[in-house]
């Protein structure tokens, strides 16, 4: 069995994301998706882990070989965990290549066995971050183009919140 691991913040899950994980998953027999716990670069995330994983869990419940699991700790321990021999990263633009070049060259180092590998966005999410969709909504902008019906009822409720 083939699997895969795509990692990220997901904070919340786009459309961008999605895309990336539905292209993945049909390249391999297994696609974890990642969710960490301790994101990289302080970032802090607006929603929680619990809430992260189940809204990443209610958008892929239709795709079978697609699971949703949080993370903490070291991506490549997490992946040999799995039996995962590859990461998945999405590149959206050249801005994103720099950090993620870093990164993979560190798990390269980190567990050589492990390949990293980089889908590149479809054209329509080249500009989608999960940080301009919670700007667009905190703003009042519908960002109903941008992710999944479950996802925008969240970030409704979370912008009400934080008002
Ligand atoms: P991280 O905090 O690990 O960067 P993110 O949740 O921001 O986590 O992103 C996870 C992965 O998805 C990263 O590889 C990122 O480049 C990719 N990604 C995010 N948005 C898009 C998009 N619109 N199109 C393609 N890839 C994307």
């Amino acid at each position: 069995m083939r699997t895969a691991i795509y990692p990220g913040t997901f904070d919340p899950i786009t459309y961008g994301h999605m895309d990336i994980a539905k292209r993945a998953a049909n390249m391999f027999d297994r696609l974890i998706v990642g969710v960490a716990n301790s994101p990289h670069s302080n970032k802090q995330p607006v929603f929680s882990i619990d809430e992260r994983v189940d809204l990443a869990r209610q958008v892929f419940q239709e795709n079978t070989n697609i699971e949703v699991q949080p993370f903490s700790g070291l991506l490549v321990d997490f992946a040999q965990e799995h039996q995962a021999g590859v990461i998945i990263r999405g590149l959206r633009a050249v801005s994103d290549f720099e950090y993620e070049f870093q990164l993979s060259g560190m798990n390269q180092a980190l567990r050589p066995q492990i390949e990293t590998v980089f889908l590149p966005t479809s054209p329509q999410y080249t500009y989608l971050s999960s940080t301009l969709a919670k700007e667009v909504a905190r703003l009042g902008g519908d960002v109903r183009p941008f992710v999944d019906a479950c996802v925008y009822a969240a970030l409704v409720d979370k912008m009400r919140q934080q008002c």
